[in-house]
């Protein structure tokens, strides 16, 4: 349904969205993830077709409707947007917002999709209120009825949940996901939020400096990501370079570890580990000496950037209502049963 082939947009002389692929499935959502400034909002708009392409193509349900030849007007496209700031038109009523975009169909047309649609999103009955007596939440389920009432092939949010509360996010991202589904949309959604990006997506990418890292399931994502910065990115991983001991144990910054996955033929091979908070607790009676260089309150635990002797920075969690100062020597103990090795190099840094 959705599908880009080595995409590059740019102003003046800068890629802003450089050599991007991917392919998105009839039905199937995609969220882009990634740091502030990387190139999601740029690219949703050169496939919305704001945005010209300099190199490569876009196709929408197998038309091509971006290439350096040609560019396809959005209008054209039969792509729906729904943007951060709900952006619902205030002197109309939510049921007028709603058949916006159907207005050229029959009045019982448009009635009808409208009363289905409010059911959909929860809302029934709110049809003749003014958007500015609606909640954050209700004002973003109607500009998601908007969008969606035209049955557009192709569904485009950009940041759609960043403006309400963690709870209301959470709850509405499952709720969106489940609606999307039920009408059978494939949609694209921008989120720099990594659990947002979890509940919503069938494939996800991270992109960096306009380049798609990578491009896979969310649970490849986590666990066999391809390169340092999706580790990071996604969950605080951090790969540490290792090797393999002739006792199949692995020597790295974190000392000797041990697991039930180092592969049996690999004494003396170059590794890399992939650690991640879970793996690492704080405990001062261990002899694995580290410092506290960063920490960040995450409500039940503080997320703490730790330096090991050798420089190497990891991340681990630890219960907030014992917190550490920055600078304090700690002890770490790892809990790691499970060890997930990479052969050196396999991930790009
Ligand atoms: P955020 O998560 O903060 O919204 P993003 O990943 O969506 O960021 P973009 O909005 O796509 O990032 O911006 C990518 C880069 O392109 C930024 O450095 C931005 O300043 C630049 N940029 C965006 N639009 C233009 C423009 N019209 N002219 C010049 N530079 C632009």
């Amino acid at each position: 349904m959705l599908k880009l082939d080595q995409v590059e947009v740019g102003f003046g002389k800068n890629a802003i969205v450089d050599d991007v692929s991917f392919t998105l499935e009839e039905g199937e959502i995609g969220c882009l993830l990634g740091p502030s400034g990387c190139g999601k909002t740029t690219l949703l708009r050169a496939i919305a077709g704001f945005e010209p392409i300099r190199r490569g193509s876009i196709e929408i349900g197998e038309r091509l409707v971006s290439s350096l030849a040609q560019q396809i007007p959005p209008e054209k496209r039969n792509v729906g947007m729904v943007f951060q700031d709900f952006a619902l038109f205030p002197h109309l009523t939510v049921a007028e917002n709603i058949s916006f975009g159907i207005r050229k169909a029959s009045s019982a047309e448009q009635a009808e999709r409208v009363q289905q649609l409010l059911s959909h999103v929860g809302l029934a009955g709110y049809g003749p209120r003014y958007p500015h007596q609606l909640s954050g939440g209700q004002q973003q389920r109607i500009a998601l009825a908007r969008a969606l009432a035209p049955r557009p092939r192709i569904l485009l949010l950009d940041e759609p949940f960043s403006s309400l509360d963690a709870d209301l996010r959470e709850s509405l991202a499952t709720e969106v996901r489940a609606l999307l589904k039920s009408e059978g949309i494939t949609a694209l959604l921008v989120t720099h939020d990594q659990q947002e990006a979890f509940a919503m997506a069938d494939k996800a990418g991270v992109m960096y400096h306009g380049r798609m890292l990578q491009w896979d399931r969310p649970y490849e994502l986590y666990h066999e990501p391809t390169h340092q910065l999706v580790a990071n990115f996604i969950g605080h991983g951090v790969l540490l370079r290792g090797s393999i001991t002739t006792d199949q144990k692995v020597q790295c910054p974190l000392g000797l570890l041990h697991g039930d996955e180092v592969p049996a033929n690999a004494a003396g091979e170059e590794v890399d580990v992939l650690v991640r908070p879970d793996d690492i607790i704080l405990d001062d009676s261990s002899e694995r000496r580290a410092t506290i260089i960063g920490k960040g309150f995450r409500g039940a635990h503080y997320l703490y950037t730790v330096a090991l002797s050798d420089g190497t920075q990891v991340y681990c969690m630890s219960p907030s209502h014992h917190q550490y100062s920055i600078g304090a020597e700690v002890g770490l103990r790892l809990n790691i049963d499970h060890l997930v090795l990479f052969p050196a190099g396999f991930c790009k840094t």
